[in-house]
């Protein structure tokens, strides 16, 4: 590490302590308890992620690291603070809570700040740097990854709320991108500790698209990929709010779909089901898929699933995918 790296590491731990002291014991930062304790999240989880609360004072931060002695340069790179137009320098974090974003060794590299106000935007992200590339971090890989290993399953999320909710109800596996897709790195990394990830993202339409593409990512790496089996218009978090813990667990995490019945669900969007023509042109798309499929018990239920549907004989869907197997091989 560069010695300006390492002058950033030292600050952020110095920076999340105070968030979290903040947040934790006194005045300033009581909204910020308010808020967590509103979303049901306990003070033995607030520790576990050393959440915080940055007060919104235009210098507190800056003042505070100024009497540590850091350069404001380097926190300015360091994505703490910001620089203004007339070249003075405020917080870049003011009345937001705060995720601290961990590397896998455990230390913070990184911010995310939710507003409590309706500020726009809802997240603020640390920007980035050497040590921060949202690219090639998983929030809560570095307490997940025992238990990924454990249960070799992975389960990640879409928002840093949903990994913290789901660790409360006892689900510890889960881990997230920071609002950005999952990248191949990502994958990759998630690949050399665990052959299967459950996916659990909002079941919105941006959910149920992103839940396509890190599909597709994890299947390059080559995971094995499961979706969660969330009712439209839930997050997880907001899930386990109304349901509760066993529910989740239950109901959504070991319910999970298997790939390939969550894309028979998802490419419907692609077509009009009620035209003939669209039909058709679906069937032959999710037979594409299905052809993919090596076991043979495997491709038999699903064609079933489709037979029925769609009133079609198994005589011709399994001949229309052999021939679509001889095509591939
Ligand atoms: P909450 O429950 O606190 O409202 P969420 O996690 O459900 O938040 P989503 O809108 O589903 O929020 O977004 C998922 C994730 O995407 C967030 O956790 C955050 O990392 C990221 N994100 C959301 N909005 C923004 C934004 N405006 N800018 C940057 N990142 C964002
Ligand atoms: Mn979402
Ligand atoms: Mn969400
Ligand atoms: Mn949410």
């Amino acid at each position: 590490l560069s010695p300006e790296s390492q002058n950033i590491l030292s600050a952020y731990e110095w920076v999340t302590k105070l968030y979290h002291h903040l947040l934790r014991y006194t005045k300033d930062g009581k909204a910020g308890y308010q808020y967590f304790l509103d979303r049901g999240i306990t003070d033995e989880t607030i520790d576990v992620f050393q959440l915080g609360f940055a007060p919104n004072i235009k210098d507190f931060t800056a003042e505070f690291l100024k009497k540590k002695g850091f350069h404001q340069q380097i926190l300015v790179k360091a994505g703490l603070l910001s620089m203004q137009e007339d070249n003075s320098v405020t917080d870049r974090f003011r009345g937001r809570v705060i995720f601290p974003i961990r590397n896998h060794l455990g230390k913070p590299i990184g911010f995310g700040g939710r507003t409590i106000t309706d500020q726009e935007p809802k997240y603020l992200n640390s920007s980035e740097s050497e040590l921060f590339q949202k690219g090639r971090i998983l929030y809560n890989f570095d307490q997940a990854k025992k238990h990924i290993r454990k249960q070799s399953e992975a389960v990640l999320f879409e928002g840093y709320m949903d990994v913290i909710s789901a660790h409360q109800a006892g689900v510890k596996n889960g881990i997230a991108t920071l609002g950005t897709s999952l990248t191949e790195n990502q994958a990759k990394l998630l690949h050399r500790y665990v052959d299967t990830v459950i996916i659990c993202y909002d079941a919105d339409r941006a959910g149920l698209d992103a839940t396509y593409k890190a599909a597709g990512a994890l299947q390059k790496a080559g995971c094995h990929v499961k979706i969660a089996n969330l009712r439209e218009g839930m997050d997880p978090d907001s899930f386990i709010h109304q349901f509760g813990a066993e529910a989740f667990k239950d109901e959504v995490i070991k319910a999970s779909h298997t790939f390939t019945s969550f894309y028979m669900q998802y490419v419907k969007k692609d077509f009009n089901l009620s035209l003939e023509a669209d039909r058709i042109q679906y069937i032959e798309k999710v037979i594409e898929q299905l052809a993919l499929i090596d076991s043979s018990v495997e491709r038999e239920y699903y064609l079933k699933e489709l037979s029925n549907e769609f009133d079609v004989s198994m005589e011709s869907l399994n001949q229309e995918i052999q021939s679509q197997r001889e095509n591939i091989s």
